[in-house]
């Protein structure tokens, strides 16, 4: 559940300011990405876990609404449901801090019992909000069954070699191909060399979002930047989660991948174009006008 404040500018170290208004709004990485392809038409399980707790029910009551199946989101005795604390600049600048809360609770041991139901995926997408011991045993699943990855490596930290070199698509953004590379990323000539990192490390297609600029693919074919869709942005939160849940949507319903970076990244400016995460998600109709 993402607790969204928004200020003119945000604290300092110590200071307290008078924000601008505050409101509850349904998240999290996984969700939103789950809700982006399911609102695009895909069929969509997710796999995780709430707490036993009002934001719990209420997150799995959302999910759902849109459509997702959620018998493989369990509900935990002991933890709270998994909170995110999002402060918003005037600007459309975001600073969030995530409490995975019940999410971590999912152990590698959980995720192999569910082997089946990952059998049965045409893809997997999979962030780094739980587990990271579970995520691994969650790719290298799939890997084994050669089902496709997308593999949204946020929040940023460094992976094992042999974890990307089971990775389809990895979507980090600059910050994250640049921890993830070890190297600073801050120009799209910094982004192809730590995507030509990743690559070596035995990911298939590094595929860096750059915010406005669009998107760098990266893979043994070469580096093509796929181009932005300018709008003004009002909330710069979940355009990675819906362009990560488009991506997967568009892949599964067959389209190349050049086509389907073209239509996550129209997603993904439609959702910095609208307030908060899960109800910036776009439906198929509005993004086929808007690609027009
Ligand atoms: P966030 O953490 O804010 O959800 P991110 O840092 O993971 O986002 P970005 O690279 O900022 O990811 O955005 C993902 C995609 O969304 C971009 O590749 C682009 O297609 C689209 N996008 C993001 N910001 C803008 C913008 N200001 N204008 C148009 N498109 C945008």
């Amino acid at each position: 559940m993402d607790m969204v404040v928004r200020t003119n500018r945000a604290p300092n170290a110590g200071e307290t300011l008078m924000g601008q208004a505050f409101a509850l709004s349904p998240g999290g990485k996984g969700a939103n990405q789950a809700v982006a392809a399911a609102r695009l038409g895909a069929e969509v399980s997710m796999i995780g876990s709430v707490g036993k707790d009002t934001f719990g029910s209420e997150m799995l009551e959302i999910i759902k609404q849109e459509g997702i199946h959620i018998e493989h989101i369990s509900v935990s005795e002991t933890e709270a449901t998994g909170v995110a604390s999002i402060v918003i600049e005037e600007d459309g600048e975001n600073r969030i801090i995530v409490v995975s809360g019940a999410n971590m609770e999912l152990s590698a041991e959980d995720i192999q019992m569910l082997a089946p139901v990952i059998q049965q995926a045409k893809l997997i997408v999979l962030q780094l909000e739980m587990d990271l011991a579970m995520t691994e045993q969650a790719v290298a699943i799939a890997h084994g069954y050669g089902i496709p990855i997308i593999l949204n490596p946020a929040p940023a930290r460094r992976l094992k070699d042999e974890m990307l070199s089971q990775v389809t698509y990895l979507t980090p953004n600059e910050t994250e191909a640049g921890i993830l590379a070890g190297m600073t990323v801050d120009s799209i000539e910094t982004a192809e060399q730590a995507a030509r990192i990743l690559l070596q490390k035995g990911v298939k297609n590094v595929i860096v979002t750059l915010g406005a600029k669009g998107t760098l693919l990266v893979n043994a074919e070469g580096t093509k930047l796929v181009p932005g869709f300018p709008v003004k942005a009002i909330d710069t939160v979940a355009a990675g989660d819906s362009f990560n849940g488009a991506l997967a949507q568009q892949l599964v319903s067959g389209k190349s991948l050049e086509e389907a970076l073209r239509f996550a990244n129209a997603v993904g400016a439609l959702a910095v174009g609208k307030a908060g995460a899960i109800p910036s998600l776009p439906y198929l109709p509005e993004v086929e006008n808007f690609i027009k």
